[in-house]
């Protein structure tokens, strides 16, 4: 399956159109940006790591019952998806309190929640993400609210399964954003990535950050952090 016409260029992939209409191709790119895109630079390497990451841990999902987009790895760079319709949630699953959330409500990072937090932001780079209530998202029409329970419970399955699988790696999954889409046939299944640009993934033993925070934090060892989840993820799968 070929690319044909590129469909959509975003901060850290492209998307191109395939012959078949229900399928794209995803392109994953070196470049970095944080907070909201004012931050820019590049991560050498990334788009190999988030591309070969994403497609094993959905495929992982998918083992696991979790519908998702993926299709079939087609190179170091790309892979064939399901299209969909993306529904304009971040879907934000916390075990830990950090970023915005340490931030928010005032605590510092690194305080364990006795229960997961599941949280809602408007997809949206003009408005910033703005957080959303339940009923906010209703409002807006954005998912009705059997489609946001099964947002909801998915997250938390996901939330569990990536936890566990995380920890045999010697990682602590602290929190991590997702994005769904709607198939033409109307179903909703997990779209977009799950990697270190959407995690947040500290060392179990020493609380080291090996995560985009590197980059969004000025931390340094942006590359070796990335290279270190990906060589876990690889010797724990064997
Ligand atoms: P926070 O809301 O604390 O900044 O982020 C919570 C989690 O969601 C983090 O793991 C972070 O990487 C991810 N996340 C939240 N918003 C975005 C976003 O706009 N882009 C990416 N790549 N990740 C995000």
């Amino acid at each position: 399956m070929g690319k044909r016409q590129q469909l959509y260029e975003g901060k850290a992939k492209k998307v191109f159109a395939t012959d078949d209409p229900q399928l794209l191709i995803v392109s994953y790119k070196d470049d970095a940006t944080a907070f909201n895109g004012q931050k820019k630079g590049t991560i050498k390497g990334k788009g190999v790591i988030n591309n070969r990451m994403s497609n094993k841990l959905m495929q992982r999902l998918e083992k696991a019952g979790i519908p998702t987009h993926f299709v079939e790895e087609l190179s170091e760079r790309d892979t064939l998806v399901k299209k969909v319709t993306i529904v304009p949630l971040e879907v934000i699953v916390r075990n830990i309190a950090a970023g915005s959330f340490a931030k928010r409500y005032g605590i510092g990072e690194g305080k364990a929640f006795s229960e997961p937090c599941v949280e809602f932001s408007y997809k949206s780079d003009a408005l910033g993400d703005p957080l959303l209530a339940d009923s906010h998202v209703m409002a807006l029409g954005i998912a009705s609210a059997e489609d946001l329970e099964f947002i909801r419970s998915t997250a938390l399955k996901i939330n569990a399964l990536l936890k566990e699988f995380w920890k045999g790696c010697g990682v602590t999954l602290v929190d991590f954003k997702i994005e769904f889409g709607r198939t033409a046939d109307g179903s909703i299944i997990l779209a977009d990535e799950i990697s270190p640009d959407t995690c947040r993934l500290w060392d179990s033993a020493t609380g080291e950050k090996l995560d985009k925070d590197r980059f969004r934090r000025d931390l340094g060892g942006v590359e070796e952090a990335y290279i270190e989840v990906m060589k876990r993820l690889e010797e724990h799968e064997g």
